[in-house]
């Protein structure tokens, strides 16, 4: 007989463990089902973000990072070395111990929390019961009150690119490349193409990116984009923009014994015509797909859109009694954070509580170097949506402690209500900007003023005094610049 919950949750990634934690904080009996294996042939939970997103993500940008400056920053601190090596397995596994580390803190916290945890593949079934087929291949069935689907989403693959976890790889074999590629080719210059490309090419591959939209970055202040793209340029990315891929086939290697090494021959079309490109890695990274499938079996009246997306309204409902989803697997941004906050909502209000997100103030980051940020919206939005406004910026190249840092280059710009003076957006690029994004997230959630944030007194020296004398030069009373 099935056993009964009050809630269960379909994935175990940021979405579904923070909806099953919270559930069962609020004394409700919850189980959560999660299908992934680590590296190890094991269940890992935590999804794509803490196996293979997120973090390992972020422990390569930042071990590159280190790498890097070690090369083309220490020497103007006066420090100067022999000869700088990087071990990429040694990189890789400190990476994957991350990732094993924060993966079992989930089971510790699903344990701790008393949430059962099923390894293996779920399917809801019609009546708000869920069919578990077990790794071990064994089936349970699991009733529940509440379903809250979190299943996340896959790497989209291109038809003429396939993945062969070799040469064509995703963010997976991205994250897991044993030597440094020589020629490294991206396809899409998006948020993964850009961070994984960046890891690569600090540690000496020769990196191209292949984007088919004619701007850079277009999600991104036009400002912040352009100082984006000089940067990245500086770094070395090769981006090509207007880049239509048309083939991308893995042939052996040129000069390699026979039957041994394999690259790949990639054809492109941009404004000068047709192109062609030899590699030995390609990453396609054209963005990600809600991971629906098999999910659903006949008759459970969950509806799921041309994008694979279920659809839900402004509470993660379904429309269909006691059935949720949270995450990647629905509308709004795929971000962790974003689906941290939709799971804690939809426990919240299964439990009778008022749960809320405002999807207009998430916050937004590439880890690149200089890293990105953003919370709500750009001057090119505002402009098509006729709304009025003012900007106020400051470059990090005037704040003492980005001078003191040697990381001078970047700003903050604070955008706010022509007449109401309420913060609309605030847009960063430079030293640590994904932690000072939250003070726009802040301002915002409060409904506060460029004022507000200027008369607000911030601690010197610190990088936030970029945001600090933006919000200054809102109206043109910025301290240290001319206004
Ligand atoms: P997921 O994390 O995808 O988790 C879903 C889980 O459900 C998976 O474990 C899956 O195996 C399981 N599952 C799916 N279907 C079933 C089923 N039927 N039965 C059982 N289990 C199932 N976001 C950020 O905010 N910041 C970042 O820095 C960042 N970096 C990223 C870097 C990379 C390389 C990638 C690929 C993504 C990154 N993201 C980042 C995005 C982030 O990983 C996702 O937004 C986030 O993981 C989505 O959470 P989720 O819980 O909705 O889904
Ligand atoms: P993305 O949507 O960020 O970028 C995909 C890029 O590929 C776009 O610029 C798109 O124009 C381009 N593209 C699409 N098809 C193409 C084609 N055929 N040829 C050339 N270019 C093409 O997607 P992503 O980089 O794959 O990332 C997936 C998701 O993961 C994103 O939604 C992102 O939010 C999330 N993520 C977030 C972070 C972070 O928060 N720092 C890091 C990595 C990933």
């Amino acid at each position: 007989m099935a056993e009964q919950f009050d809630v269960v949750v379909i994935g175990a990634g940021p979405a579904g463990y923070h909806a099953a934690i919270r559930a069962a904080q609020l004394g409700l009996k919850t189980a959560c089902i999660d299908a992934a294996l680590g590296k190890d042939g094991k269940p890992a939970l935590g999804g794509t973000c803490l196996r293979v997103g997120c973090i390992p993500s972020k422990a390569l940008l930042d071990s590159t990072h280190q790498y890097w400056n070690m090369q083309h920053q220490f020497g103007q601190h006066g420090i100067s070395f022999k000869d700088a090596q990087m071990d990429v397995p040694k990189m890789v596994a400190r990476k994957d111990a991350i990732v094993k580390q924060f993966t079992g803190g989930i089971a510790m916290l699903f344990k701790a929390n008393k949430v059962t945890a099923y390894y293996g593949f779920g399917t809801l079934q019609p009546g708000n019961v869920v069919k578990v087929k077990q790794h071990d291949g064994a089936e349970v069935e699991l009733k529940a009150t509440n379903v809250i689907i979190a299943a996340g989403s896959d790497s989209i693959e291109l038809p003429f690119a396939k993945f062969d976890g070799e040469n064509i790889v995703d963010n997976v074999g991205a994250l897991d490349f044993t030597e440094v590629p020589k020629r490294l080719a991206v396809i899409g210059a998006g948020v993964i193409g850009l961070e994984l490309g960046s890891v690569w090419r600090r540690l000496g591959a020769e990196v191209t990116v292949l984007e088919a939209l004619p701007d850079f970055l277009p999600a991104a202040d036009a400002e912040v984009a352009k100082l984006a793209a000089r940067e990245m340029k500086k770094e070395g990315l090769d981006i090509k923009l207007g880049a239509k891929v048309s083939k991308a086939e893995v042939v052996p290697s040129k000069g390699a014994g026979k039957g041994k090494k394999k690259e790949v021959a990639i054809a492109y079309a941009d404004a000068s015509g047709e192109q062609s490109l030899v590699v030995d890695k390609l990453l396609v990274a054209v963005g990600r797909r809600a991971a629906t499938k098999g999910l659903l079996a006949e008759g459970t009246g969950v509806q799921v859109n041309e994008r694979g997306q279920v659809v839900v309204d402004e509470h993660c409902h379904t429309g269909v009694d006691g059935i949720w989803a949270v995450g990647d697997c629905v509308r709004g941004p795929m971000l962790a954070h974003k689906g941290f906050e939709e799971g804690i909502a939809v426990a919240e209000l299964i439990a009778g509580l008022p749960g809320h997100v405002n999807l207009d103030t998430i916050p937004y980051v590439i880890y690149t170097a200089p890293e990105i940020a953003w919370v709500g919206k750009t001057e090119q939005q505002l402009k098509a949506e006729g709304v009025p406004y003012k900007t106020g910026s400051f470059p990090f190249a005037a704040v003492g402690r980005a001078v003191a840092m040697a990381e001078p280059v970047g700003f903050a710009k604070v955008i706010a209500h022509a007449e109401t003076d309420r913060v609309l957006g605030l847009h960063l690029i430079g030293p640590n900007v994904s932690e000072l994004v939250h003070e726009g997230v802040l301002t915002m959630e409060f409904n506060g003023s460029a004022d507000d944030l200027a008369r607000i007194c911030h601690a010197h020296p610190s990088l936030s005094e970029a945001i600090h004398d933006a919000a200054m030069a809102v109206d043109k009373r910025a301290i240290h610049k001319a206004n």
